[in-house]
């Protein structure tokens, strides 16, 4: 008999909310048994960052060695477009990112994700120019600590980012940088066209990813059902088996093996209550 090695995924979470802090969040994540954590570290709809504290430094720190969960991931504001066509927007969009690319140093968050951008009418070959040009900027003025991932969006209005080719475009044009990585969004992805719905359209979509980026680019997935169906292009996300995407994809997703140490992260509705419902339903799909 072979004894098989293959591992299903490990690193299984949600994305908390952060009232009462950081350390609170992963606490929380633990009770409902997340093996990884996305966080906010700042408010997302807000340009604006306080300074970060010690104490709030400490207090990530103090509930990481409680928990055992290191596996930590910070989603960026929303407002982020560095791709605009108004100056102003984009410099608060590099300061933003580069504020964030350095709390998440200090926290000892490896991982910062960020909607890249939306062209807004300068046409994608345009947008794909400048973010390259944004990112390799704000790479070489941040610290070393934290990655920046691309997420891969359901191409709702300008945004960038819902083809694979456009990830492989910025790779291309900033010279594929250590300190950049992507976060693939199931709920985007099916939106944006590609199907994972069966053991066929996943495999395809996944070697299309690697054919076009390298699936070793992935560095955290974020695992939502869609609301809205295939290559309708709206980001719609909807619980695990629930939606349009359906649960057989999710059972492929965490059992496998290229998965096995990436984050899987739950964005789905009504956290307080869906989240730990969510996380159950994963966890019984591993094989
Ligand atoms: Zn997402
Ligand atoms: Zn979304």
């Amino acid at each position: 008999m072979v004894l098989s090695l293959i591992m299903p995924a490990q690193l299984l979470g949600a994305h908390m909310p952060i009232a009462g802090g950081l350390g609170k969040a992963v606490r929380r994540g633990k009770e409902i048994g997340c093996t990884a954590v996305q966080v906010f570290t700042n408010n997302p709809r807000q340009w604006t960052s306080k300074p970060l504290e010690q104490e709030k430094i400490d207090d990530l720190a103090a509930a990481v060695a409680e928990t055992g969960i290191n596996s930590l991931i910070s989603h960026d504001t929303y407002l982020i477009n560095l791709c605009a066509p108004n100056e102003e927007t984009k410099a608060k969009s590099i300061a933003a990112i580069k504020s964030e690319l350095v709390r998440c140093a200090a926290l000892g968050i490896p991982y910062a994700i960020s909607h890249m951008g939306a062209h807004m009418k300068q046409g994608e070959e345009e947008g794909l120019r400048q973010i390259a040009e944004e990112t390799v900027k704000v790479l070489e003025d941040t610290p070393d600590g934290a990655t920046l991932l691309m997420e891969t969006t359901a191409g709702q209005g300008t945004s960038m980012n819902w083809r694979f080719e456009h990830l492989a475009s910025i790779y291309d044009q900033t010279g594929n940088p250590d300190r950049l990585g992507v976060c693939l969004d199931t709920c985007h992805i099916f939106a944006a066209g590609y199907d994972i719905r069966d053991e066929e359209t996943y495999e395809r979509t996944f070697s299309e990813f690697d054919r076009l980026v390298g699936i070793d680019k992935i560095k955290v997935i974020h695992c939502n059902d869609s609301k809205k169906d295939l290559g309708t292009r709206v980001d719609r996300h909807d619980n695990i088996g629930e939606g349009l995407i359906g649960i057989e994809a999710f059972r492929l997703l965490v059992n496998d093996p290229r998965f096995e140490q990436v984050p899987i992260i739950l964005e789905t509705p009504d956290a307080d209550k869906m989240h730990e419902v969510n996380l159950k339903r994963l966890m019984d799909l591993r094989e």
